[in-house]
């Protein structure tokens, strides 16, 4: 591998998680001419990465044994911190030293503990999650919000660059995961009132889609009205106009919630409107297949109980 400082090749990457996120982006570096070994618990979903050019590998090590780069993107933190740690974790069992790269939504605490435990095993790492959801995913022109060292981030801004368009350095480690959960806490609570405000306006009787486009020139301007609407059949590209089909799960959003209300628990930060939005997003799981829909599906609590 290159010395500090330097750009590596990052030729032979290693890919670890290939759901509605992971899997867009890896086929972004196959795309890009990068040697991918793709791992996920999933065996269809590997192999239907091979099918558009990735090496299929049976096991994360076997992906990242030989790497310069492992990209993981999988579920939450203790996803994370069992692939990485223990005694038949990555650290301990990978002969080379790639660059690790977690780009999964996880507590800041977890990214800080990994990247100490990384360092002292002599791995660099960044946390290095990322926003815009699927679609950007799959146009990738994704954010990468990125907590670690600024020679790390050089070393592989130009893998991160073609799979992203806004590639920041938010501070040590962690402050990547911290930029994170304060952006979904806020996306949260954006959709919520998006959704809320579709309603009302459904009730005094104007076309949802007349709405949006007054809105989206107005000052309740928001991403979600013009890339992400909750209310079906206003963005043909939504989840919600696909029956809500996933997106970025409800679950995840719930787990989201919960790193940024722990996060501001522990720091002594009020967060009422976090709160609020992590009730109404519970409320809405509870109902049987919820957790795996779109979190935009938070419409439909309005519209059926209203
Ligand atoms: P997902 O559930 O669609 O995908 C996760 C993938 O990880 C699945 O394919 C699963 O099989 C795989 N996996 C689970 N455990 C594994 C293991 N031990 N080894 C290998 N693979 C494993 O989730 P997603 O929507 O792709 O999200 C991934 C991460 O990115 C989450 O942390 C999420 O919070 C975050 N995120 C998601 C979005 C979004 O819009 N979906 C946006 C930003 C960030």
């Amino acid at each position: 591998m290159d010395g500090p400082g330097e750009c590596v090749s990052m030729s032979r990457i290693a890919f670890i998680g290939l759901g509605n996120m992971g899997f867009p982006m890896a086929a972004n570096l196959v795309r890009a001419g990068h040697e991918v070994h793709a791992f996920d618990l999933s065996v269809e979903t590997v192999q239907r990465l091979a099918a558009e050019g990735a090496q299929a590998a049976e096991s994360p090590r076997a992906a990242a044994e030989g790497a310069d780069l492992v990209i993981t993107m999988v579920p939450n933190g203790k996803v994370v911190a069992d692939l990485y740690l223990g005694a038949e974790g990555l650290l301990a069992t990978l002969q080379g030293r790639p660059l690790l790269v977690d780009c999964s939504t996880i507590a800041p605490e977890t990214a800080r503990t990994l990247a100490a435990a990384a360092q002292e095993a002599g791995f660099a790492m960044l946390d290095a999650p990322v926003s815009g959801g699927v679609l950007r995913a799959a146009e990738g022109t994704l954010s990468f919000m990125v907590g670690g060292t600024e020679d790390a981030l050089a070393r592989v801004r130009p893998v991160l660059e073609q799979m992203g368009r806004f590639i920041v350095h938010a501070g040590g480690n962690g402050a990547g995961q911290a930029a994170k959960i304060c952006n979904n806490m806020l996306a949260a609570i954006a959709m919520a009132g998006t959704a809320e405000v579709m309603e009302l306006g459904a009730r005094n009787g104007l076309d949802p889609a007349v709405l949006t486009s007054i809105m989206q020139k107005s000052s309740g301007g928001n991403f979600f009205l013009e890339r992400w609407h909750p209310w079906p059949n206003v963005l043909p590209d939504s989840p919600s106009s696909k029956g809500y089909a996933a997106g970025f799960q409800l679950a995840l959003m719930l787990k989201d919630l919960g790193l940024a209300l722990d996060n501001a628990r522990a720091h002594g930060a009020a967060a009422p409107m976090g709160a609020l939005a992590q009730n109404l997003y519970a409320l809405r799981s509870k109902e049987e297949g919820a957790p795996a829909l779109d979190f935009s599906c938070i419409q439909t609590l309005y519209t059926r109980n209203a």
